[in-house]
């Protein structure tokens, strides 16, 4: 399944089981799960991690500490893409300012090396 969202000509590809083109995803679809994650193993956005594991059959790679300037997050609502850094520090888009589920910090580890 593919949610394509279209924002200023540019394409962006969220893949997984999207519910919507906000990065909303069966497992995940609260009012503000709205953050898609890019994976470094085959460098594309998904709606959370179980939407990876269950859409490939590949080992998932989490970020390293010295890759989170590395643009890794989508938002869902003006589909900018943040760095890894400013999505941890802030819980909030900094282009849009939608605010993030706080609850995924419960979930870092399955992304990004904590
Ligand atoms: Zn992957
Ligand atoms: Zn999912
Ligand atoms: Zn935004």
């Amino acid at each position: 399944m593919l949610q394509r969202s279209h924002k200023r000509g540019v394409m962006m590809e969220i893949l997984g089981f999207p519910v919507d083109s906000a990065g909303r995803c069966k497992h995940y679809h609260g009012k503000n799960d709205i953050v898609s994650i890019k994976f470094k193993c085959c460098n594309s956005y998904y709606p959370c991690y179980k939407c990876h594991d269950a859409s490939t059959d590949h080992e998932r790679q989490i970020w390293v500490k010295e890759e989170f300037n590395e643009k890794a997050i989508l938002c869902g609502n003006c589909f900018h893409e943040l760095t890894i850094n400013e999505y941890i520090q802030n819980q909030k888009c900094s282009n849009c300012n939608a605010p993030f589920n706080p609850n995924c910090a419960n979930h870092y580890s399955k992304y990004f090396e904590m």
